[in-house]
Parts: structure tokens; C-alpha cells; sequence
């Protein structure tokens, strides 16, 4: 996809440390990052929002939440973690190429704002 910042990444043209990859997804450090550890799993197939994606591709996000846990040493996952899929504008989605937050090395709050 055309001027999507994580398809730029995917393919080489923006450059980003790729902490893991697959087929179906690679992990980059976020560039502000909210939390001491915050990571991004990002499908390589472009997909806006979650409802853009069909049954079959709803499999690679199988897939992507059963390999995350499996990368505990490398996303320091050891003490917990947490998960995040920002939809929409209300949730402050900024890129529009679906991905999940990993947040990771501290104790955290939950609070939605
Ligand atoms: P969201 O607001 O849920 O759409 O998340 C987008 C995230 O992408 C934000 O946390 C940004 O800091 C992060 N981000 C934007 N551009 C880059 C980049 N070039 N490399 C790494 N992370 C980025
Ligand atoms: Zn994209």
C-alpha cells in the first residue's frame, strides 16, 4: 500500500530495526514509546482495521498472538505484559495499518484516558 508508513517498513524503504519476523508479521521498537518496553506486531499484509479482515485472515492474527508470548527474551515479556489494538479514532489510532502494541518492563495503570 501506497503511503502507509508500515508497508514502507515491511518493504525497506523506511528503515526500522525488525526485532523478529515471519511471514506473517515482524516486531519493531515504537518510535515514542509509552511504556520502558513498547514494541509493535505488525501483520505484513495491509489491513486498515480489524473488520477489513475475513475469516482466513483473522487466522495470522492467530497465528501472531501465539508467537508473541514464544518472544519473552527478546520483548522482555518475563514479568508481564500487555496488549493493545487501537480501532478508530475514539481509541487515538494514528496509523491505519492494523498492528498491536506490546508494553512491557513496568508495573502499569489501567485507565482508558
Ligand atoms: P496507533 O496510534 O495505535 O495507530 O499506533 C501507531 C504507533 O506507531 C504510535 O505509537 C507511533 O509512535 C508509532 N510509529 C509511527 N511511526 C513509526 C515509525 N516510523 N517507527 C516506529 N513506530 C512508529
Ligand atoms: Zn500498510
Amino acid at each position: 500500500m501506497q503511503d502507509c508508513i508500515f508497508c514502507k517498513i515491511k518493504d525497506g524503504v523506511i528503515p526500522a530495526k525488525k526485532l523478529y519476523e515471519d511471514n506473517n508479521f515482524f516486531v519493531i521498537s515504537d518510535i515514542e514509546p509509552k511504556c520502558k518496553n513498547h514494541y509493535l506486531a505488525i501483520p505484513k499484509n495491509h489491513y486498515k482495521l480489524l473488520a477489513d479482515m475475513n475469516k482466513s485472515d483473522i487466522k495470522i492474527l492467530g497465528e501472531i498472538f501465539a508467537t508473541v508470548p514464544k518472544l519473552e527474551k527478546i520483548l522482555n515479556l518475563q514479568s508481564g505484559y500487555r496488549l493493545i489494538i487501537n480501532q478508530g479514532s475514539d481509541a487515538g489510532q494514528s496509523v491505519f495499518h492494523l498492528h498491536i502494541h506490546i508494553l512491557s518492563g513496568q508495573k502499569m495503570n489501567w485507565t482508558p484516558a
